[in-house]
């Protein structure tokens, strides 16, 4: 399968290229993403043969039928990945919360949120395409706090790949900046911003289109990718469990084949809801995929109005920070799936000019045929995390908790919901102590043990290493240093 451009092809570019090539380079002509030419059709047949499938067994079939030009043996060496997950027989366990609620768990990889779905296999792929090639790649990264994480892990010791990781110092829990500044390997340079996010981010931007930085790697016989979200070869990964997790419902009895669910998902970068939405065309039977936000709820407002406004917003800090963002990447390759190219161009140079864009009401009204969205406020959600949840025994992080919110207001009490969970309690916990008792910690480690206590839960071993581990990445700087420390460490 080849794919195309979503605000369609200039003359500096192939009309289609490969997997293998929209990997390589994301960024598509007039600043666009790559999208699969078409999908494949799973439909009830696929459903019915994977009833019994492990979750491996239904990713390889469905990957398969995306006649993508990656061996079977790396798609195979890739998924094996999932067996490092808690239960290898099952990575994505799927858990009853109420009537008709269900929670589908991603957070059960080694860096205890959902980026793990899709970089732990992505980082042997492309590793793969990489040496097949025989070409050697920094792979830069900028982040908020899981991102990074989910990143080193997956490349660490891997050939033909290094990566430098951009992070806020001071701007990332404890937890998250100890999963980076404790991965030792050769290949690994993670690099601490006396800065904001923002700054590690427009950081990385400058050096993507920075012509002298990429003459300086090219002396060194390297080329330049990046593991954002906005790449199909992490995209591909995430159809797979919103597949597994409807069939898991079926397995449980909680519905019949064939019956409708609506999916749940918190949505930042809106990779996941994607995923959601090409298992749905993909065959899966879906009533209508719910986007919950928090405090920055463009998408919220996109979805009920039709408009994507940005003129006088600026990004909130919220309980749920991976879900801060603006700028909702993958939006676009759903205009292009409902609008075509030339209408996409037109709304997404709207975004980039004017800050905005307005579809027309026929468009409004077929983007509300897929989807429908809510936001929830932080004290909502520490509201929903004890007492809806915790107080009927089920624990979850305050991402999860934005779907709470939407699930009351946006569904039809009649029809099962798949809600998605992205993160492990341990991650963000601090706010979920502060939930449960009241209490203010500042430091992850005294809400772990208090959440530990209260809850009963063990403190994961993954977890509770960090605070021992020695800190290995060491290196802070100022943000006009970046590039010369980057290239020092190539
Ligand atoms: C990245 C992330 C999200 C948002 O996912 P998108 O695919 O970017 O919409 C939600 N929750 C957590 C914990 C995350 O790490």
């Amino acid at each position: 399968m080849n794919f195309i451009q979503t605000r369609g092809c200039d003359k500096n570019s192939p009309q289609s290229v490969t997997f293998s090539q929209a990997i390589l380079s994301p960024i598509a002509s007039f600043g666009g993403l790559y999208v699969p030419e078409n999908l494949p059709n799973l439909g009830k047949e696929f459903l019915n043969k994977h009833i019994n499938s492990s979750y491996k067994e239904l990713a390889f079939d469905m990957l398969n039928r995306f006649e993508i030009d990656i061996e079977k043996n790396v798609i195979e060496k890739a998924l094996n990945l999932y067996d490092k997950f808690d239960d290898s027989s099952n990575p994505v366990p799927v858990v009853k919360v109420k009537e008709n609620l269900y929670i589908s768990e991603l957070y059960h990889g080694p860096t205890r949120a959902f980026k793990d779905m899709a970089l732990q296999p992505f980082g042997v792929v492309l590793s793969s395409i990489a040496q097949k090639r025989g070409e050697h790649y920094l792979i830069l990264a900028a982040t908020s706090g899981d991102t990074g994480p989910a990143a080193l892990e997956t490349f660490k010791n891997r050939a033909n790949v290094q990566v430098a990781c951009l992070y806020p110092d001071g701007g990332t829990s404890d937890v998250q900046r100890l999963q980076m500044v404790t991965e030792n390997a050769k290949n690994l340079k993670v690099i601490g911003i006396k800065g904001v996010f923002d700054d590690a981010q427009n950081a990385l931007k400058k050096l993507l289109a920075s012509t002298d930085f990429k003459t300086a790697l090219k002396e060194k016989n390297i080329l330049l990718s990046a593991a954002n979200s906005v790449n199909f070869g992490r995209i591909i990964f995430q159809i797979i469990y919103h597949i597994h997790s409807y069939l898991e419902l079926v397995r449980q009895k909680a519905i019949t084949m064939g019956e409708k669910v609506y999916l749940n998902v918190p949505s930042g970068n809106f990779g996941n809801a994607l995923g959601a939405y090409y298992a749905w065309k993909m065959g899966l039977p879906v009533e209508k995929i719910i986007i919950s936000s928090n405090e920055n709820n463009v998408l919220t407002k996109l979805i009920k109005t039709g408009k994507y406004d940005l003129r006088d917003s600026h990004v909130v800090s919220t309980t749920s920070p991976a879900m801060d963002i603006l700028k909702s990447s993958n939006v676009e390759r759903i205009l292009f799936d409902l609008f075509g190219y030339e209408r996409t161009k037109e709304l997404m140079e709207n975004l980039e000019s004017k800050n905005f864009y307005e579809l027309n009401a026929d468009e409004l009204t077929t983007l509300q045929n897929s989807f429908d969205a809510d936001f929830c406020n932080g004290d909502e959600g520490k509201k929903y995390i004890k007492d809806t949840f915790y107080d009927n025994g089920y624990l979850m992080d305050p991402h999860t908790a934005t779907c709470m919110k939407s699930y009351e207001t946006c569904s039809n009490p009649n029809i099962k919901t798949i809600a998605y969970s992205t993160a492990e309690w341990t991650k963000f916990s601090p706010v979920i102590a502060n939930a449960l008792t009241g209490e203010i910690d500042t430091e992850d480690l005294k809400a772990l043990v208090s959440i530990s206590k209260e809850a009963n839960l063990k403190i994961p071993d993954i977890i509770k290493e960090l605070f021992t581990k020695e800190i290995v990445q060491k290196t802070v700087i100022e943000k006009e240093d970046i590039e010369k420390e980057i290239l020092k460490f190539l």
